[in-house]
């Protein structure tokens, strides 16, 4: 099967014109790789008309979406398809109330399957930044933005972020982290998770970041009020101004699926070209999340 590429709509349409174009699409990447039962592991099995699989030996029929983060979509898989090309390839932010009036769907079904495609946007870890790295924090919501220093104001949602710069000083990856406090112990969690220890990291002087230059290489300058990290800060102003702009009310349960949103397709804007595909196979890998637990979580 030849993966989707690009970006144009009219293409898009023309690929997947039934809920069954898309299913064959789901059954190809889920099963690139061969076949094996989920009930009995057997590796032959019937492929029926609607693209799910009959295993050989114990007749257990799986579809192309159990498993995946496409399980139980209710509206229809095409829609949901749509929902995914506009959120891989957008550069605005695209809230539920738009995705709602956009494909004839409750606000709240809308917000659930967005939530969904978030968490398979959310980064796996596996490719720690190197190079050159800047490491800084800021807060979003709550009512004194703004303000100076590092508040403690518990409204506020306090963010982690890091951004490894290009040989030319330009955004190379971004990756943003909520915490609980600017303590050292929840810093340390955006190290752990996107920096490599061969890094050479900077930040300001804020003495939180003391204790874990012990494994990692920071050197702390003065921030300038952001003037020593310029890439970062215009990053962190987009970070600000797209969730203020497209969530009137932040959740703190659901933060951190804006900052993997905004950090996936920031790190993947030069290969727009394959980033629905890449979309895709990540909702399929993914275990599959229930509402229960998007909403609850
Ligand atoms: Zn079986």
């Amino acid at each position: 099967m030849d993966i989707f590429n690009g970006q144009n709509l009219l293409d898009f349409c023309e690929r997947f014109k039934t809920d069954n174009d898309c299913r064959e699409y789901l059954a190809k990447v889920k099963w690139e790789s061969g076949f094996s039962c989920s009930k009995c592991g057997h590796l032959k099995s019937q492929v029926r008309k609607n693209f799910s699989r009959t295993c050989n030996i114990c007749s257990h029929t799986e579809s192309p979406m159990a498993g995946t983060l496409f399980h139980k979509v209710k509206f229809g898989l095409r829609k949901a398809f749509f929902v995914c090309f506009e959120m891989s390839t957008t550069t605005k932010s695209l809230s539920a109330s738009y995705m709602a009036v956009r494909y004839g769907v409750s606000e709240n079904t809308a917000r659930l399957f967005m939530h969904k495609v978030r968490e398979g946007m959310k980064s796996s870890g596996e490719h720690p930044m190197d190079g050159e790295v800047h490491v800084d924090e800021f807060v979003v919501g709550g009512r004194e933005e703004g303000k100076p220093g590092r508040s403690y104001d518990s409204k506020k949602k306090k963010v982690v972020c890091a951004l490894q710069l290009t040989d030319e000083g330009k955004v190379r990856r971004f990756y943003a982290l909520k915490i609980r406090d600017f303590s050292s112990k929840s810093l340390k969690g955006i190290f752990e998770s996107h920096i490599s220890k061969r890094a050479k990291v900077t930040t300001d002087e804020w003495r939180g970041y003391g204790p874990i230059a012990k494994n990692y290489s920071i050197t702390q300058i003065p921030g300038n009020n952001g003037l020593s990290f310029k890439a970062l800060h215009t990053m962190i102003h987009q970070v600000k101004s797209w969730i203020r702009t497209t969530y009137s009310w932040v959740s703190e349960k659901h933060i951190e699926r804006y900052l993997n949103e905004f950090s996936y397709r920031l790190n993947r804007s030069q290969s727009k070209a394959s980033v629905f595909n890449n979309l895709i196979t990540r909702m399929v890998k993914a275990s599959k999340i229930y509402h229960t637990q998007i909403v609850c979580s």
